[in-house]
């Protein structure tokens, strides 16, 4: 499992500072997280301003 950001993500950089793991990282659109060592745990989703992140398969 792995959290993903959708096409809401407007680069403000809130979750790259959060993530506990530092797997997200700025992408050409949006930021981005890297899906093998997201660890899951929701940080990103609560400082997200728009709600980009959102829990994946
Ligand atoms: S869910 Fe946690 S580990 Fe995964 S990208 Fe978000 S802040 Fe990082
Ligand atoms: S906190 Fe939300 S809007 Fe800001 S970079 Fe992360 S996903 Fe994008």
């Amino acid at each position: 499992m792995s959290y993903i950001i959708n096409e809401a993500c407007i680069s403000c950089g809130a979750c790259a500072d959060e993530c506990p793991v530092e797997c997200i990282s700025e992408g050409d659109e949006r930021y981005v997280i890297n899906s093998d060592e997201c660890v899951d745990c929701g940080s990103c989703a609560e400082v997200c301003p728009v709600d980009a992140p959102q829990q994946g398969e």
